[in-house]
Formats: C-alpha cells, sequence, structure tokens
C-alpha cells in the first residue's frame, strides 16, 4: 500500500475537479457565440484524467477495479491525452490572443485581405484607405482612432469585421471598430462610403 502518493493521487484529482468547473464556466460563455465545442471535448479529457487519478489511487490502496488494466497501460494513456490535452489548450489561448490583441499581420497583409473580401482592386484600396480614422466612442465620449489595417487585425475571421453592404446601387462597408473602454472591449459599427470615407456611426456594443 502506498497511501501517501495515493494522497497526493486524491488531491491532484481534487484540483482536477476545480479545472472541470472553470471549464463549465467557459462553455456557458462561449455557447452563446456557437465557440463552446472545443472546450466541452477539454472537458471530457478531464473526466478521463478524473477516472485514470481514481484508479491509480485505489490501485496504490491495493485495490484493482479492472484486472486487464495495469499502471503502465493507464499511465501511458493519459501521458498521451496529456500531450494533447496541452496542445489544444494553446491552441485555444493563441486563438483567444488573437481575437483580442488581432492577429500579426502587417499594413499591406491586412489591406490585401480587406481587398480581397470586398473584391475591389488593391490598389484602390491603397489609394483611397486613410492612415487614421477617427470616430468618438458612445460610451465613454473618447475619440478612438482606428484604420481598416486595424479592423482587419482585429478580426482574424474578416467577416466578423467588415460588412459590405449594398443596397440600390450603393456600396457602402461597415466596420465593427474595436477599443478598450474601461473595463472591456467595445465595437463600434462605422459605415463607409464606397470611397473608404468616414459616413456614419450606429451603437457601440460590448464584445
Ligand atoms: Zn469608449
Amino acid at each position: 500500500m502506498l497511501i501517501l502518493n495515493a494522497l497526493i493521487v486524491v488531491v491532484s484529482a481534487i484540483i482536477l475537479v476545480g479545472g472541470l468547473f472553470v471549464s463549465f464556466r467557459i462553455i456557458r460563455i462561449l455557447r452563446n457565440y456557437n465557440l463552446g465545442r472545443p472546450w466541452i471535448i477539454l472537458s471530457s479529457f478531464i473526466f478521463f484524467f478524473l477516472f485514470g487519478y481514481g484508479y491509480i489511487a485505489l490501485r496504490f490502496l491495493g485495490i484493482n477495479l479492472i484486472s486487464g488494466l495495469s499502471i503502465e497501460n493507464l499511465m501511458t494513456v493519459i501521458f498521451l491525452f496529456s500531450a494533447i490535452f496541452v496542445v489544444t489548450l494553446s491552441v485555444l489561448n493563441l486563438n483567444l490572443m488573437r481575437n483580442v490583441f488581432g492577429s500579426g499581420i502587417s499594413d499591406a497583409e491586412a489591406l490585401n485581405k480587406f481587398a480581397q473580401y470586398v473584391h475591389m482592386p488593391v490598389r484602390k484600396v491603397r489609394a483611397l484607405a486613410k492612415r487614421d480614422y477617427a470616430v468618438n466612442c458612445d460610451a465613454c465620449n473618447m475619440a478612438v482612432h482606428y484604420s481598416i489595417p486595424n479592423v482587419v487585425r482585429a478580426h482574424p475571421q474578416i467577416e466578423r469585421g467588415v460588412v459590405v453592404d449594398k443596397g440600390m446601387g450603393i456600396t457602402s462597408y461597415r466596420l465593427y471598430v474595436r477599443h478598450f473602454c474601461g473595463n472591456g472591449f467595445r465595437e463600434i459599427p462605422v459605415s463607409h462610403d464606397h470611397k473608404l470615407e468616414y459616413r456614419a456611426k450606429r451603437p457601440s456594443r460590448l464584445v
């Protein structure tokens, strides 16, 4: 019997349960944005780890629930799943950072991406896009400076940051300008005309 080892494994399992509760909270937040699935998978990994920890703790106490399952085999599988778990978590974090701080592409690349997305020749975009636009935040009243590359960078999925509105032969572009407002990010939808001139804004929302 390895009582101390069993105790440490039980403490580890309790810490894991804490992690499980945190994952559940993350799922509850992300569910509304249809982004919860990776965290549901991570939570099932944690369930598997809990089973493994429990099984090993019992084995340390001399109780063998599944006779065909050796500690060596179980440890091997736990190592494999731990590696997958860590990689998945890192990728999710990377995506989150990119969403918050903007993916690290240059101004030229961002303008290319914009041109491709709105079907405008990139030379025209470069000629029309100003380096700096400003709009007043309706929540904090501060002047928020932005550029098209900023908006593109802040939205790795460009369709979330740029919307092309076509009506009665007139094309306009809705840009979602992200700005850190007080204690959270807000997005201000601004309208730009076909010459990429600022036209109007709509009420901002928290993101
Ligand atoms: Zn603000």
